[in-house]
């Protein structure tokens, strides 16, 4: 590749006829200088890579030449025009804020700004990244840019309008660049495979049109990676291959899978993606995006929105025929939820499987019993999990590492929120063991793997040897207890129990807490041994002990007769029973 100009550099647009999907800027500008209605600022707004320094250097070029054509664009051929297009112009300066954004910087820019240009008729100074600069500097600005000589023109460029403040804003006429759309894109490309006389796929450049994303710079660099990879003949295949872009035929051959329920195969094509090397959730959010493109190619009136080659939109008219719409409305909704569960889920590859599965699912309802029962088989997995750790919990006494009491702690939250009432009895009511199956998630699943098992047990009791006999004070337990409360958050119900709940001082070791009932005592003895473990090491001390003791308490006396109530009204307000007596009042 000797010899090999960048393209984005030797294909940047010289003249404002060449500027890729700016057309009304462009022309905006042309008539502004057609009229004679220049501004002394202008803000070129928009995204990287979509022509705001191009064609502010354009702009500048244009208003210093001397011999403008009927178009109103720049002659190339006068010495402003010579020295433009050989970078060596006086009337043009430009200053990338992004790394020149002092005080010192702007004084030094201020200063040239007096200086009337030797050649043309205006100094156009180009601020790139101009949200940049420090507010010191900016202040240092506004004074020049409120009142600048005439023959000054500044170009203020930014990818952040927002970071704009109002007093700059409000002296520059705005110019905001879009994205440049995928056609405009590919046909650039297309222009320039052609004068660097390289023979281009239509759908190829698509795809590089695609990836960039709307900047045409990127695009081109895109393009000259290709071409040092491929060569003179850019195909499909060895730019989706260099641009590790998943290819529409996958898509195509697992909505067939889907179409006809035939889940194994759409099982293995994903399988095979993975062993492509890409990653799950990109593919899952490149199904969403297909079932978009096959939903919109069903509709005449929708089918323009699709962004690809001639060819690959063929294939989509085609395979969109085999797919109803509801099914795609469907497919969309689950494709499109799992992308968004993507992030959080643990367990990814299994959960992107249970979205292929359901996506089966949706036509054959034939087959609808068939993917049921192996939904199922991962279903009861999970109970038998559950029973192994209820059981060894039971059994050996283990104490558990700080995860599990996390994923105990986990279950209960939801559990909660799926019932009505607030009473804490709740959570051990008959419903809990059901709730507990049914909220056990693939991400329970998946950190069961860390819960010790039995072996363990002889290690942790050892762990509380290491613990020492260190002396607290109701003081230093409270803050403990306050601090294992705090680790019990995510479970709002179980925190503000343990908040409210302080436990009373018995001895100097030993602690206990009144509750309400059985079913509660139940509940918190079942991770009484997590709880030991926490307050045992944070107090450091091993002969710490907490007991639950059902009990009534005494602020919370649950039923009173009406002759109580009385009784109590009497104690604080004696006249009541003056006045009762009076009345001959009695119940009943
Ligand atoms: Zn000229």
């Amino acid at each position: 590749m000797d010899n090999y100009i960048v393209s984005a550099r030797k294909y940047r647009p010289d003249s404002f006829d060449m500027v890729v999907g700016q057309d009304s800027i462009t022309q905006t500008l042309r008539n502004s200088i057609k009229i004679n209605q220049l501004a002394q600022a202008y803000l070129f707004c928009g995204p990287r890579g979509v022509g705001k320094t191009t064609c502010a250097r354009i702009f500048a070029k244009t208003i210093n030449c001397s011999n403008l054509n009927e178009n109103y664009e720049a002659c190339n051929e006068c010495e402003s025009c010579v020295a433009f297009n050989k970078l060596r112009s006086l009337n043009i300066h430009e200053l990338d804020a992004a790394s020149n954004n002092s005080v010192e910087d702007i004084r030094n820019l201020i200063d040239q700004v007096r200086i009337p240009p030797q050649l043309g008729s205006f100094s156009v100074y180009i601020i790139d990244e101009v949200h940049m600069l420090s507010s010191a500097a900016f202040n240092a600005f506004l004074k020049t840019l409120e009142e600048p000589p005439k023959h000054v023109i500044f170009i203020l460029a930014t990818t952040e309008k927002h970071k704009i403040i109002p007093t700059i804003l409000s002296r520059c006429q705005i110019f905001d660049f879009n994205r440049i759309s995928v056609e405009d894109i590919r046909s650039r490309l297309e222009y320039v495979a052609e004068q660097e006389g390289i023979s281009a796929d239509q759908d190829a450049l698509h795809i590089i049109a695609q990836k960039a994303d709307g900047a045409m710079r990127d695009a081109l660099s895109i393009f000259d990676q290709i071409v040092s990879f491929s060569g003179k003949n850019i195909t499909y295949d060895n730019t989706i291959h260099n641009l590790n872009v998943l290819d529409y035929d996958t898509y195509f051959k697992i909505t067939k899978a889907f179409i006809s329920g035939d889940y194994k195969t759409a099982l293995l094509i994903f399988d095979d993606v993975l062993k492509r090397g890409f990653e799950a959730g990109y593919f899952i959010s490149g199904l969403a995006s297909h079932f978009r493109d096959l939903l919109i190619c069903k509709d005449p009136g929708t089918v323009d929105l699709l962004e690809v080659g001639k060819k690959i939109k063929m294939e989509y008219l085609e395979n969109s025929k085999i797919c109803s719409v509801s099914f795609l409305f469907k497919a969309i909704d689950i494709a499109n939820k799992t992308d968004f569960n993507y992030k959080l889920s643990q367990n990814k590859r299994l959960l992107i499987e249970i979205a292929l599965l359901n996506i089966c699912d949706i036509e054959n309802k034939t087959l609808s019993n068939q993917s049921d029962s192996l939904l199922n088989n991962v279903k009861t997995e999970i109970p038998e999990k559950v029973e192994n750790i209820k059981s060894q919990k039971d059994e050996t006494k283990i104490i558990e590492e700080t995860k599990s009491i996390n994923t105990i702690a986990e279950q209960l939250p939801q559990t909660k929120e799926k019932e009505s009432s607030n009473s804490v009895e709740k959570l051990n009511s008959e419903s809990e063991s059901k709730s507990f199956v049914k909220n056990f998630s693939i991400k329970d699943l998946a950190k069961d793997t860390n819960i010790s098992t039995a072996g363990k047990s002889e290690e942790s009791k050892s762990e509380y040897n290491n613990f020492g006999l260190d002396d607290f004070d109701k003081e230093k337990f409270e803050y403990v207890w306050t601090k294992y409360a705090e680790s019990l958050r995510g479970n709002p119900r179980l925190y503000h129990f343990l908040t409210s709940h302080l436990p009373q001082e018995e001895t100097k070791t030993k602690y206990t807490i009144t509750v309400d009932s059985q079913a509660i005592k139940n509940k918190l003895d079942s991770f009484l041994m997590d709880t030991l473990k926490f307050m045992r090491q944070n107090l450091n001390n091993k002969e710490f002990e907490l007991e639950y003791i059902v009990g009534e308490n005494d602020n919370k006396k649950k039923f009173k007769t009406d002759e109580e109530k009385l009784q109590d009204m009497i104690q604080i307000n004696p006249e009541i029973k003056k006045f009762k007596d009076q009345l001959n009042l009695d119940f009943e």
